[in-house]
């Protein structure tokens, strides 16, 4: 722990004497490192994709018509790239900022869950035929609305859904499920892709945290998905969590009440 202490003297009717204040200010002490290291990490991974735009960009000025044409798209294929990958990370920090102050309500109203659910699984099917992959969507046929902000709870499936297919290697399977238990709904999505070891598995929730920083580049990730799910989830009163299976690959899962934040009771 990290104790503060404040040494004042006392003088009460002249008896004399010392004052000692102890504070205890581990919190925030944490939060503090907290956020320095994130200013270092959107420091880093903005400076990243701005020094490739910088040194391709230069590579296009110094050698003006002398490169086939070629390479010049190449060149400005990669600018193009790294700016979008900024535009990412920058609205990906917006929407933390956001949540952050409060400035960020939610839109609570009533929906289907399995018609979210199926709308994901509809919007991520090109992508994950363009890896071969084999999706399979399985819901209980008796889940009810749920009231939440539908566009910020598809926004979290979109995520998970999305990851299962990067971090799966071509021709893998994703199964999707849904179903009701209690007061709850809840969603499962399956891969048997790379996984995540045993020591990486508690942090992957962290902003910014990845665990090959490399492949999550490769692929458009930004480190800032699963942080901002777990923000959504938090705010509904839900659970996103990785579920312990046996066998490759990572199952997530997602659990919302049925009748919303407001009405929670404990
Ligand atoms: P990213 O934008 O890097 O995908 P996320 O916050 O969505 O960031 O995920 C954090 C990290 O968790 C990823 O970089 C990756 O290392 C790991 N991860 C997430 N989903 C999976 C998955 N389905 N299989 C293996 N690793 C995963």
């Amino acid at each position: 722990r990290i104790l503060e202490l404040l040494l004042a003297p006392y003088d009460r009717e002249r008896q004399g004497g010392v004052l000692v204040v102890i504070h205890d200010v581990t919190e925030q002490h944490k939060t503090e490192e907290m956020r320095r290291e994130f200013v270092a990490n959107v420091s880093h991974e903005l400076r990243t994709p701005l020094t490739n735009i910088r040194s391709y960009a230069e590579t296009l000025v110094d050698n003006a018509g002398d490169l086939p044409p070629e390479m010049e798209k190449r060149f400005l294929g990669v600018i193009l790239n790294e700016s979008d990958r900024m535009t990412h990370i920058v609205q990906d920090l917006l929407t933390l900022s956001r949540f952050d102050s409060g400035h960020s309500e939610l839109k609570l109203a009533p929906f289907s869950f399995s018609e979210a659910v199926r709308d994901v699984y509809n919007a991520n099917l090109m992508e994950a035929q363009r890896h071969n992959h084999t999706v399979r969507l399985q819901t209980e046929p008796d889940i009810p609305q749920i009231v939440g902000d539908r566009e910020r709870i598809v926004q979290v499936m979109m995520n998970v859904v999305s990851n299962a297919i990067k971090y799966t290697p071509d021709g893998g399977k994703i199964h999707i499920s849904a179903g009701r238990m209690g007061d709850r709904v809840w969603m499962e999505v399956a891969d048997n892709g790379i996984g995540i070891p045993a020591a990486d598995r508690p942090r992957i929730f962290e902003r910014f945290y990845r665990v090959d920083k490399a492949r999550s580049r490769e692929s458009g990730g930004t480190g800032l998905g699963l942080s901002i799910a777990k923000e959504i989830v938090d705010r509904h009163h839900g659970l996103i969590s990785l579920v312990d299976r046996p066998g490759p690959g990572l199952t997530v899962r997602i659990e919302l009440l049925v009748e919303g934040p407001s009405h929670e009771t404990h």
